[in-house]
């Protein structure tokens, strides 16, 4: 293997086992393509050199040892910057937080720490998350490597786009609306929601506690499932962590196998607002589920209608309740307000939320606010519920005809930077067909489906499964790629225009 940032995770996994590669070398390449590419992509906020390559050469001595290490021991992942990282900055992509080196793990970080994985950094993501196009991050915007005038997704565009400029093979993500999904999509990259509980919270700087799940970031479907596997299970400081076995997704990503499955294609998901080359390519790819013995039916979904609505006022609610503990008084920046010589902790605390957060977390404190006065709680939040518990019907109504459901994941294919930040209603539109599994907590994936409009952009289809079955999506997800990749002659991202490595 010449390059060794070309290679996936399990290829990686397979390189090190045998001896062709040592952990230090695949951190190293994985650095050096860092520091050659990401003052174009910007992708990272933070770039940990020094302790990823101690994790490698601690693996590396470990394994010479004839120590027995976890599969992925040795393979680099970027975090997103919404998990705790003990003595690493975590800034959730807020000015509130910088500066902040939280002095504990979240547990999905501690999972990878474990496992041996060197930590090459934090990335890039909208500000608490709260976006579809990473272009909310107070500390600038993350570019789409397939064309750099173009958004990554969001919040979670510095994990697809790290993965898709190849400085790493993995990344963590959090979806709460679809920001590890849309991500993937318009990268053309693969990442999985889990079912909601499947992937502990603890140690996430939460957004909207009931819709929050962490999930997995990569190329390829079998690298996805092997990272989903170190970061889920159970885990007692999560009291909404599922007690229950990890769904064997690793088994399901390697068997791909389809027929017989029941593939449900969403009515309400699949027709107008849809860019035609999306749709397309999302017709394609059934086609191939079809042409691999699985059937489809259609499934109607009507409450799915209302699903951007409800989430409007659900998130903001809970995420102007989590985001009440930023006040200046425990961690983060403080502001002193300007002209007063003995202000008040009330007025350090408004100084410092208005000099800290920026316009579109503002806009959903306030919205979030609003929606849980006394008044008003029972017309817009009570409502919102109602709405989630009709959605969580439909769901379960559609996975009596169907074993998945699918849609195309956004939209459409990656915008111009800068085309809807003014825009908020646009933006939240980037999320009409990933919303729904988070007002039902079940699981969700995008995986590519081609390139999707003249620009020669990536498209991905959306696979759902019930909840507690994610395997099913790596089953469907693998089998597609497999097929796919057969039709491209090789992987979507190899159709990606390179980057000019810098001193290259
Ligand atoms: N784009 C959605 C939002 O702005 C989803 C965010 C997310 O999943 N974290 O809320």
């Amino acid at each position: 293997m010449t390059d060794l940032t070309r290679a996936s995770a399990a290829e990686l996994a397979d390189l090190l086992a045998r001896g062709e590669a040592s952990a230090v070398e695949v951190t190293q390449a994985h650095l050096e393509r860092t520091a050659a590419v990401d003052d174009q992509v910007h992708a990272y906020l933070h770039v940990d050199n020094e302790g990823a390559l101690a994790t490698a050469r601690d693996i590396d001595q470990r394994r010479a040892a004839g120590e027995e290490l976890h599969v992925l021991a040795g393979v680099p992942i970027a975090v997103k910057d919404v998990m705790a990282t003990k003595g690493l900055p975590t800034t959730c992509g807020s000015r509130i937080l910088e500066g902040w080196v939280p002095p504990y793990d979240a547990t999905v970080v501690r999972k990878i720490r474990e496992a041996g994985m060197p930590i090459l950094g934090k990335v890039n993501m909208d500000e608490f998350a709260m976006g579809s196009s990473t272009e909310h991050s107070a500390f600038g915007p993350t570019h789409n490597p397939w064309d750099l005038e173009r958004i990554p997704g969001g919040s979670g565009g510095g994990s697809s786009a790290v993965v898709a400029s190849f400085q790493a093979p993995l990344a963590t993500g959090t979806d709460t609306g679809g920001s590890i999904r849309q991500p993937a999509a318009v990268t053309g990259t693969v990442g999985t929601k889990p079912t909601y509980g499947g992937v502990s919270r603890y140690g996430l700087v939460a957004l909207a506690s009931s819709l929050d799940q962490a999930g997995p970031c990569a190329r390829t479907v079998l690298d996805t499932a092997l990272l989903h596997s170190v970061m889920a299970g159970h885990d007692p400081m999560d009291s909404t962590s599922i007690n229950a076995p990890v769904p064997a997704v690793v088994e399901a990503a390697r068997r791909a196998d389809v027929k017989g499955m029941r593939i449900g294609i969403v009515k309400e998901l699949s027709g107008e607002g849809f860019q035609p080359g999306v749709r397309a390519r999302f017709e394609e790819a059934v086609g191939r589920l079809v042409d691999l013995g699985a059937e489809t039916v259609e499934v109607s979904c009507p409450h799915f209608d209302y699903a951007l609505a409800a989430y409007y006022l659900i998130l903001p609610s809970e995420a102007s309740s989590n985001l009440a503990k930023f006040d200046a008084m425990r961690y983060g920046l403080r502001v002193a307000p300007e002209g007063v010589l003995d202000p008040s902790a009330e007025q350090v605390m408004a100084a410092s939320r208005d000099a800290g957060f920026g316009d579109e977390v503002k806009r959903r404190i306030i919205l979030g606010t609003y929606a849980l006065s006394s008044g008003y709680y029972d017309a817009y939040y009570g409502s919102a519920q109602k709405v989630r518990t009709l959605i969580a019907r439909d769901f379960a109504a559609a996975y009596e005809q169907a074993d998945v459901l699918v849609s195309p994941t956004a939209p459409t294919t990656a915008f111009k930077m800068g085309e809807k930040l003014d825009d908020p209603m646009a933006m939240y539109l980037n999320d009409i067909a990933t919303i729904p599994a988070n007002l039902a907590g079940v699981p969700g994936m995008s995986v590519p489906t081609g390139l999707a409009d003249e620009d020669g952009l990536p498209a991905g289809m959306q696979i759902l499964a019930p909840a507690m079955q994610d395997e099913r999506l790596y089953a469907v997800g693998a089998a597609l790629e497999r097929e796919l990749t057969k039709d491209w002659g090789g992987p979507l991202l190899a159709k990606a225009p390179q980057l000019t490595e810098k001193g290259a």
